[in-house]
């Protein structure tokens, strides 16, 4: 149990107009911290205003991306209530991410009391309009100031919320996505499985590229032969061909998503077969020629199911169900919103109240 001092903000922002909210741009009032000393561990747990943070300039984050990230949300139920999707699972997640990067964790306990404390203090922010969730930011930097490249001696840990809007405002609108047979996200070895920001620093050339080719995202190809299928942008990515749903096993160069892994259990509930053998790419435009290729989705806390219309690899296009949702990404889709925003019976126990 962490002990947490509170020194909230004593004066509110203005709450942003719910149906303009857009993704990451509005903060709350208030931000949890932790720090982190060598030798003595976690200590001084504290809610406090949101501000700038005061870091030294040498602090070894900015240097050297020694930082890692979590991403979650916060769920307005009908009755008026607050709650978590499978916290416990970003809570691991981070774990592993902070292990490869030579980052201390919190506890899993820990971690989901700071996150619930922080949920709970920042209530009101929590919007009511359909669609609309609080996204929940934890976050961990290194803050040594240091030049030579070794572990850090301090940290800290904090997380941020940002209330965020519906991701389809105007309705399911399938995205067009560029396989990308050029650079590389992840290898064997290195941190594709990690929610680090290096990551994210290292795909942004491919997304610009793909947006000036007039694609959304990348779709990542394996890092060693360019011929498995891998994810995308920050979603990971499932096709339906032939009846069964293939999706990249995640052996250290896909990120194992909560979206991810919940969908799996909702097929295989569903009887739906389910494949995480690697995929080639040249397969799947095959299937697409010949007419099998039913259904490609991502999935990710932030869109939760992004249906996908269109794939171009190499120059060769593959339109996907005529551009519109299929009937199996339709129903993950119903049915995970409908569990996270509490309209539907939550069976599987995925819901933790905030409280
Ligand atoms: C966060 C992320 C995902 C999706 O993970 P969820 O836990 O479902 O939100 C997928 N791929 C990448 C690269 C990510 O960063």
């Amino acid at each position: 149990m962490l002990d947490i001092k509170y020194n909230l903000a004593k004066t509110h922002k203005e709450k942003p107009d719910q149906g303009k909210l857009g993704f990451g741009v509005y903060f709350t009032d208030n931000m949890f911290i932790i720090d982190h000393t060598e030798g003595i561990g976690w200590h001084d747990a504290r809610i406090v205003p949101y501000a700038p943070l005061s870091i030294d300039p040498a602090a070894m984050v900015l240097h050297y991306a020694m930082e890692s990230f979590e991403g979650m949300k916060a769920y307005r139920t009908p009755d008026g209530s607050i709650q978590l999707f499978r916290p416990d699972k970003n809570a691991e997640r981070m774990i592993n991410t902070n292990k490869r990067m030579c980052l201390p964790s919190l506890p899993v306990e820990d971690f989901v009391q700071a996150v619930q404390a922080l949920v709970k203090a920042e209530a009101d922010w929590v919007p009511s309009q359909e669609g609309t969730s609080l996204y929940i930011r934890p976050f961990v930097i290194a803050t040594e100031p240091h030049l030579g490249v070794r572990p850090s001696k301090t940290h800290q840990f904090i997380i941020i919320c940002s209330p965020v809007g519906a991701y389809y405002e105007s309705g399911i609108n399938p995205v067009k996505i560029f396989v990308e047979d050029e650079y590389t996200r992840a290898c064997p070895g290195g941190t594709g499985f990690t929610k680090c920001g290096g990551n994210y620093a290292a795909s942004l050339i491919s997304q610009v590229k793909a947006h000036e080719l007039g694609y959304e995202q990348t779709l990542w190809l394996d890092g060693v032969e360019h011929k498995y299928v891998e994810e995308v942008g920050s979603m990971n990515c499932f096709f339906k061909i032939g009846g069964t749903v293939y999706t990249a096993p995640c052996v250290g160069t896909v990120l194992p998503g909560v979206t991810r892994m919940s969908c799996i259990d909702l097929l295989r509930h569903w009887g739906i077969p389910v494949s995480e053998e690697r995929l080639p790419i040249a397969d799947i435009m095959k299937a697409s020629r010949e007419g099998k290729l039913e259904e490609v989705f991502g999935t990710g806390t932030a869109a939760v199911i992004s249906p996908v219309g269109e794939l171009r690899y190499e120059g060769e296009v593959a339109h996907i169900n005529g551009g519109k949702i299929g009937e199996v990404t339709h129903k993950l889709y119903d049915t995970l919103t409908g569990i996270q925003w509490g309209k539907q019976p939550d069976e599987l126990g995925w819901t933790v109240k905030v409280n």
